[in-house]
Order: structure tokens, then sequence, then C-alpha cells
């Protein structure tokens, strides 16, 4: 939501152009609200959500720990001041001389998915904690993260023992479920997995002792979610369920709903038009579209809530579209976007609930446009 610092921010500042504005108040808040949803799990900020500086320098001052998917990730954690000890190299698809420079920076914490990478961690890692990650069905997500990373409960049980095998710490299971996850029973499911492959090792002998439950904690877009005491109260009893009393060394690695709802970005209409005279459905377009940073209405996967200053107005669906020509720039046109029948051109809009996966994704200045700016405040 815009937040009252940011629209100060905002009518003070003036700056022109799309950018993206965060309210690290709003990240404090959701740090403490994770902290108090599952006491008893370390937080590892997903710094690929949004890596800026001051984001993660808030973070690490918290005592926040943090997952990153490169080298680069990790040298910017390092730099906001986190410790070697608090960073995880999350990402299951590594080069070998990444894992070794990771090592060399002190880290010793590492995502695998199959032998494959197990060996390269035993080679460039020696002796470091890897946990196996495991599939999940991804349902009840509205951002799904596919069969690209994971795999079965059965294979993960290799990995692990032929992790053992190599002199690596078989430390234990990670899963994601998704992101954007608004079903509570989600982590339930990949609990029963993990669980699967904790009980099939110490039969061998080998004891895992920690579960990464990954991120998927939603941010509020157009609809209600769940408030994070929700999502804690099922994780926990979920764990009870699958674990009793023996419940291991918990980790989540919240993205989206660390920043997502902090941030907000203006924008501004380039041009409000129509197809034939004949034709009802007007194309409003915006300064910002899926190269500038709203890559996740992909599919017209993610609905951001848009405020106008003429919300008071009568409203009819827009095909909402970005400025670059590329006709792939379209953000909802399959379902089409209600929006005030007095709209103008050079009119503002805000963005809301734009604080995860925007400024990353918006690396490269397509067409000219510069990559998306941003205030942190
Ligand atoms: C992207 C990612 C996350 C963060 O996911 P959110 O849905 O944004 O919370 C956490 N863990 C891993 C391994 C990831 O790749």
């Amino acid at each position: 939501m815009a937040t009252q610092r940011i629209l100060d921010f905002l009518a003070t500042r003036r700056p022109s152009g799309p950018c993206l504005v965060v309210d690290l108040d709003v990240v404090r808040d959701n740090f403490h609200a994770f902290r108090k949803a599952l006491p008893e799990s370390k937080i590892y900020y997903a710094v690929k959500a949004n890596p800026a500086p001051e984001i993660l320098r808030l973070l690490a001052s918290l005592g926040s720990s943090f997952d990153t998917a490169s080298v680069a990730e990790i040298e910017m954690a390092l730099d906001a001041g986190a410790p070697a000890e608090r960073i995880s190299y999350g990402n299951t698809i590594k080069k070998e001389r990444d894992v070794a420079r990771a090592y060399e920076l002190g880290i010793r914490l590492f995502a695998v998915d199959c032998v494959e990478e197990v060996e390269k961690v035993a080679r460039a890692a020696p002796g470091s904690r890897v946990f196996c990650r495991v599939l999940t069905d991804g349902e009840g997500a509205e951002w799904p993260l596919s069969r690209k990373f994971g795999c079965v409960p059965a294979m993960a049980v290799d990995v692990l023992r032929h992790a053992a095998l190599l002199g690596l710490d078989a430390y234990g299971v990670s899963f994601h479920v998704g992101s954007q996850q608004t079903d509570l029973d989600a982590w339930d499911r990949a609990l029963t997995d993990a669980r699967q492959v904790f009980a099939t090792l110490a039969d061998e002998g080998i004891v895992l002792r920690m579960v990464n439950m990954g991120g998927g904690f939603p941010t509020r877009y157009l609809k209600d979610v769940p408030a994070a005491q929700a999502y804690g109260e099922a994780i926990f009893g979920a764990l009870s369920k699958h674990f009793g009393n023996r419940i291991p060394e918990t980790i989540i690695e919240p993205g989206r709903g660390m920043v997502g709802n902090a941030g907000v970005i203006k924008s501004e209409v380039v041009l409000i038009s129509k197809k034939a005279d004949n034709d009802n459905v007007r194309w409003v377009y915006l300064d910002i579209g899926k190269f500038g940073g709203l890559a996740e209405t992909m599919d017209e996967a993610i609905r951001y809530p848009i405020v106008t200053g003429r919300d008071a107005d009568a409203k009819a669906p827009c095909v909402l579209a970005g400025p670059t020509c590329d006709s792939a720039d379209v953000m909802y046109e399959k379902t089409p976007y209600p929006l005030p029948l007095s709209l103008t051109i050079g009119d503002e809009v805000l963005i809301e609930g734009t604080g995860a996966y925007t400024t990353t994704y918006s690396a490269v200045a397509f067409n000219g446009f510069e990559p998306l700016r941003s205030y942190v405040i």
C-alpha cells in the first residue's frame, strides 16, 4: 500500500519518469511479523526479490539471514553486513567455479537437487552442509515455480546419501511451495515428503537436522491473503503432525512476503485510445510495462492494485499496456482492468504491492527506456 511516507516522498521529490519507492518501515514490520509467526524458524530473506542495499542492510541489522542465487548476491549480502554463516547459496544450478568462489567467501550452506550438483559441491566446497530440494506441485500458487527445481523424495534420499559418502554434511531437505501461495495446506503436503526423506535416511544412520520451508508467503494484491500469523500456525501444526516432538531446525525464505507490500511504483498515462470508432474497449498505455519492471504480469499471473486520482468516478474495463514497441508488452487483456472513464493522458497512477520482483526484472534499458529507478526511504 502507499504509506504516508511514500505519498509524502512522491509529493515533495516529484521524481520524473516511472520509479519504485520502498518504505523500510514496512519491511521492518514484515520481518517482525515473520519472526513472531514462526519464532523457532530462522529467516533467510530471498535476496532476488529486491536486492536494494538499504533493504539488505536493514535486514542484516535485524538479524536476518540471506538466501542467495549467485556470487553477486552473496557479495551484496556480505557488503550489507551479513556474516558468511548467515548466507546460503540456495540456487540448485551453479557453476563449479561459483561454488568455489562462494566457499572462498566463507559460505558453507548449499542447495542441491541431483547427484551431479553434489559432486560439484563436494569438490569445490568440501565438508559443507547441503540440503536437497524436493519437487512440489505448486498448486495454489499464483506464480508456481514449475519442475525446474527439485527432485522426487526417493531421489532426494540418493542425493543426500551420496553427499554423505563424499564427505559433505547431509543437513536437510528444502522445498518451495510456489510463490504467492494462498493455500495454507501447501506446506503440510510438502512436509509429508520431507518427513519421508528424513525417515528413510535415519534408517540408514544418516540423521538430517534441517527443513528449509522456502518462500511462497503472499503479499496482498487485489484479494485479501491470510496474515503471517495464520501461516505460522498452519506450518507449526504441520511440523508437529509430521515430526511429533522432534521438530528439526527450520528455515523460511520469504521474498515477496518480506518486501512486496513495502513498494509502490509511480507511473504516468502516456496514451488512451481505441482501435475502432465502434470499439468500446479503451487501451491505456503506461510509461512502465512488462520490460520496465512488471514482468510478473506475464500470463496475467500477478494483478497489481492500481490507484488513480479519479477512483471515485465510474469505471470501465481497459486493456493495460506498456510503452515499448513490442507487442508482448501488454499487461492485462484477457481480463481487462477496470479504470475510471475520466482517466486522462498525463495522469499519474500508483501501482501498489510492487516492492518484490520489479527492479530486478528491469535491468536492461529495452527500447531505450531506462531501468526502473528505485528509492528506498
Ligand atoms: C525465489 C525463492 C524464494 C522466495 O520466494 P517468495 O515466493 O518470493 O517468497 C525463496 N527460496 C528460494 C530457493 C527461491 O528461489
